[in-house]
């Protein structure tokens, strides 16, 4: 590397006033002494041309060549595995050193993979086969199964989504654009609103997001500002854009932001927010964070276009009813016949006589009702429903417990006048069908508790008394017969009104 011989070499260097040519200068004037490797002590003359490094040290060829060797076959990735490493070693790893694998940092900053949005798949992977959508009748078919009643909700929902995804799949007919099939339903609370959207996304296994409209609020305001609805669903499909493109928004009270009458402030939560989800309803590319609820410098954006996102709007509309009789009452006044004033108070679904005017009185600005041009109504639960709510469906509240209790070998029954009891009381509470797995749940507990510790309870009924306070259910103990040992009877014991 540099050796005594070009004297005249280093004095041109040394009048450059080179820093490195200065070390050098003084390692080599007026030395006697040879130098020595730093690694196995040999002096040069022994151990041949020295590499110099700084600080001056010198390392022989040797040397240099065994320690580049065993630095370029090191096994970070083994070292970094390896699960002694960092608490006093095993001999294969240095003890608490840790190694960063530099291609965890490259590309992405190290941005962990929750975080990161997967990358667009081709074009043509992600089309839709139109031979591959569930006709009408299929999904509402499997819509039964699970929802009791709501026979026309269900109709019109599963036309609208199998016309919305028809849509998906052919983007545009020749020239005739098909709208988008956007709906708004109307309906008590607990009528079943959010459980026939979970159904249906999950019957056609594609990504949900249920929103709350009363948490949203114009961006820049307190609250989550309302692109944050298609940064859930982006979570709700892995990150994934492609299957976040064609999934379903549910946002629940719709109603709560409607126009706020006679207020002089900024309606920031009401006709605002309106106004702000008019391009997501209709169609847009949004930016959104990824895996992070709010944009900021740390997390990573992905555009995602509403276009062919369904968008279902659901709320119980208060007071509808009455804005409703009114104008059916305006029009039957200015008829020939007058009728009486209170004709409409009595009929029970009057709430499915709704048009896009009332909606509009209610509130809701009339671009908004514009984007949402499916509009229907779901019926109040009666007894009878929820009733069949208690039993029917496939994953029913008493299925479930009944299959709890089979695992302890236990049979469950019910009286068919337990389960009326049981709607009666969810009834008063006025809350729909929501009431019922409270009520159930209370004197089940009781069940739930007393059943594991006796090895002789063989099925359990539970009674109207039991449901009313005014006696206990039916329990009936097992007994072995002296003929088979193994098999259990079961023999009925008289409530012991406990
Ligand atoms: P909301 O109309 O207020 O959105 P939900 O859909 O949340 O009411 O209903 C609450 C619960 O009641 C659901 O999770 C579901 O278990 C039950 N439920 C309500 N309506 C029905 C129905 N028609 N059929 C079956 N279960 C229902």
């Amino acid at each position: 590397m540099d050796d005594h011989k070009d004297d005249k070499y280093e004095e041109t260097e040394l009048e450059k006033k080179d820093s490195v040519s200065e070390e050098k200068k003084e390692d080599d004037s007026g030395s006697d002494y040879e130098d020595v490797c730093f690694i196995c002590r040999r002096p040069e003359s022994k151990a041949g041309k020295m590499f110099r490094l700084p600080n001056h040290i010198c390392v022989c060829d040797d040397c240099m060549h065994k320690t580049m060797d065993t630095v370029s076959q090191f096994d970070y990735q083994g070292l970094l595995n390896n699960p002694n490493m960092g608490n006093g070693g095993n001999g294969q790893g240095f003890p608490n050193i840790s190694f960063v694998n530099l291609a965890d940092l490259q590309g992405d900053g190290g941005i962990p993979n929750k975080q990161k949005p997967k990358k667009k798949k081709k074009e043509k992977a992600a089309e839709i086969d139109i031979r591959d959508i569930m006709p009408p009748h299929k999904i509402k078919q499997k819509l039964d199964e699970y929802v009791v009643g709501q026979e026309y909700a269900k109709k019109v929902m599963s036309v609208a989504v199998y016309n919305h995804y028809k849509r998906v799949a052919t983007r545009t007919m020749d020239e005739i654009e098909i709208e988008k099939s956007n709906m708004l339903m109307i309906g008590p609370t607990g009528c079943g609103k959010t459980y026939l959207v979970k159904t249906l996304a999950k019957l056609l296994d594609v990504p949900l997001a249920i929103a709350d409209a009363t948490s949203l609020t114009e961006a820049g305001y307190i609250g989550d500002d309302i692109e944050s609805v298609v940064s859930k669903l982006l979570a709700a499909a892995d990150n994934d854009v492609e299957r976040a493109e064609r999934g379903i928004i549910f946002i629940d009270e719709i109603d709560k932001i409607a126009k706020k009458k006679n207020t002089n402030s900024r309606d920031v939560s009401g006709e605002s927010v309106q106004q702000g989800m008019l391009k997501l309803l209709e169609g847009a590319e949004v930016e959104v964070p990824v895996g992070a609820n709010s944009k900021n410098a740390m997390v990573p954006l992905a555009t995602v276009n509403t276009r062919n996102i369904l968008f279902i709007c659901g709320g119980a509309f208060p007071d509808l009813d009455e804005i409703i009789k009114q104008r059916l009452n305006k029009k039957t006044s200015i008829g020939y016949s007058a009728e009486l004033k209170d004709k409409y108070d009595k009929e029970k679904n009057i709430l499915s006589r709704v048009t896009v005017e009332d909606i509009r009185k209610f509130g809701m600005i009339p671009e908004f009702i514009g984007r949402l041009p499916v509009i229907f109504t779901l019926e109040g639960l009666s007894r009878d429903m929820m009733v069949q709510i208690l039993k029917e469906p496939r994953n029913a509240i008493l299925k479930q417990y009944q299959k709890l209790l089979e695992l302890d070998e236990v049979e469950l029954l019910f009286n068919e006048e337990a389960l009326e009891a049981i709607a009666d009381k969810a009834m008063e509470k006025e809350t729909g069908a929501r009431a019922l797995r409270a009520i159930i749940e209370e004197f089940m507990l009781d069940i739930m508790y007393e059943v594991p510790k006796d090895d002789n309870i063989g099925r359990v009924t539970i009674t109207r008394e039991y449901i009313e306070g005014n006696g206990g259910p039916i329990i009936d103990i097992r007994s072995r017969s002296a003929e088979h040992p193994d098999r259990l009877n079961v023999i009925q014991q008289p409530a012991d009104g406990s």
